[in-house]
């Protein structure tokens, strides 16, 4: 899954070639990914618009077009975008692609075929399933120490992992930068953000905007093309077995709600937080979720 670091790589990408281009046809391969909310076929409605913006909007890819049309990309766990220039080798599998009148074609690919591609007209957006309901942007000025706080104490009863990790909340922070944080902040993914002392939680919040930093430095300083996934640089993240590079500890894998998460057990030791007697904690028990 691209996660933030990737998705302002490829945005600044996109922008750059595509914006000024005029779609000159649309090719879709597979109509699975594919939702038009206009009342028009899409190759009628995008044919001849050009490119005025590509924006990121937590996991979603926004290319505004001429016409106060969007289209808009959620790429999922396996989609990847391809800038084809002429002559270039295509990569992939093949489920949208629109020529461009340079002779280029942006190239949606997905062999799971899980991505969903949007159509709709600019006011619409918020129609798209999870696009209306992120969190507060971590990249924004409105993600602040305080707002943090707060966010960790309205979730109360959710394990760290799962907070950090849920859209609603922080938008946006993929399972590989989750456990990239938490190795950061020497915080055990399993800990109950009741349990976050003022000094963990704000630990947490430096980490957040530090890790995302990192990575999205490591990503450019990489300069793949925009469908590679660039994450030799990741620490702890599909690193079982492994040494931890702070301690040498062997790097864990555990399950966090349905979720792989990757932690070093010295440097994010499991402390009594993890073990709470919710009939005399006074509290509700977590969340089924
Ligand atoms: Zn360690």
């Amino acid at each position: 899954m691209p996660e933030l670091p990737d998705l302002l790589y490829i945005r600044k990408h996109l922008a750059r070639v595509l914006t000024g281009r005029s779609i000159a046809a649309v090719e879709v391969k597979q109509p699975v990914l594919v939702r038009n909310m206009l009342d028009v076929p899409l190759g009628e409605a995008l044919r001849g618009l050009s490119v005025r913006e590509v924006e990121q909007h937590g996991p979603f890819l926004r290319v505004g077009l001429g016409g106060e049309i969007d289209i808009v990309t959620n790429l999922m766990l396996a989609g990847r975008l391809q800038h084809q220039k002429k002559g270039e080798k295509a990569e992939g599998f093949l489920c949208v692609a629109w020529m461009l009148d340079d002779g280029s074609a942006l190239r949606l690919c997905d062999e799971r075929k899980m991505a969903k591609l949007y159509v709709c007209r600019r006011a619409d957006t918020d129609a798209i399933p999870r696009y209306g309901t992120q969190g507060v942007d971590i990249l924004s000025p409105a993600f602040t120490r305080e707002k943090f706080r707060t966010l960790v104490a309205g979730n109360s009863r959710r394990q760290v992992r799962v907070m950090i990790n849920d859209h609603t909340v922080l938008s946006a922070i993929g399972n590989a930068y989750a456990d990239e944080i938490l190795f950061e902040a020497r915080i055990h993914p399993k800990t109950f953000s009741a349990r976050l002392s003022e000094e963990e939680t704000d630990r947490l919040f430096v980490a957040i905007g530090s890790v995302m930093t990192w990575g999205t430095k490591k990503v450019e300083e990489a300069a793949r093309p925009i469908h590679v996934k660039v994450r030799e640089h990741l620490k702890v993240r599909n690193r079982r077995g492994e040494p931890c590079p702070r301690c040498g500890t062997t790097i864990r894998r555990e399950g966090v709600r349905g979720h792989d998460t990757f932690f070093c057990p010295s440097c994010q030791p499991a402390s009594r937080k993890l073990f709470i007697d919710w009939r005399t904690a006074g509290e509700k028990p977590p969340d089924p979720d």
